[in-house]
């Protein structure tokens, strides 16, 4: 999608520190983390939210997620997916939030 800065990371026009990719999934450290690892896990694909994804994207999201912790040996993480402008999202493709490295609090604000 032409105006989407995720889409832009996928087609390599703006750079990014890539940690994990297959030929569906990137994942690249977050801009602006939040803790000592935080990670964005994107399809390849552009879809807006988890409200839209499909079954077979959702499906090697999830299992990138479990082999990206594996690979970079994280045992214990959040994974957020922001759905909604009130709920946090500001970018417009799906991602999830790999978060670790410290101790989280629940709830989350
Ligand atoms: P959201 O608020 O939509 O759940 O999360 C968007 C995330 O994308 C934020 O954590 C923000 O720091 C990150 N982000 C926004 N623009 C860029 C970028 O150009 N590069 C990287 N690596 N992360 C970005
Ligand atoms: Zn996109």
């Amino acid at each position: 999608m032409q105006d989407c800065i995720f889409c832009k990371i996928i087609n390599k026009e703006i750079p990014a520190q890539i940690i994990y990719e297959n030929d569906f999934v990137l994942a690249f450290k977050d801009i602006s983390p939040v803790a000592p690892q935080h990670y964005l896990l994107i399809p390849k694909k552009h879809f807006v939210s988890l409200a839209t994804v499909d079954a077979q994207y959702s499906q090697e999201i999830l299992m990138a997620i479990q082999s990206m912790t594996q690979e970079l040996q994280i045992n214990d993480f959040r994974t957020v997916f922001n759905t909604g402008a009130a709920a946090g999202q500001t970018v417009f493709h799906v991602h999830a939030h790999i978060i670790a490295g410290r101790d989280l609090n629940w709830p989350p604000g």
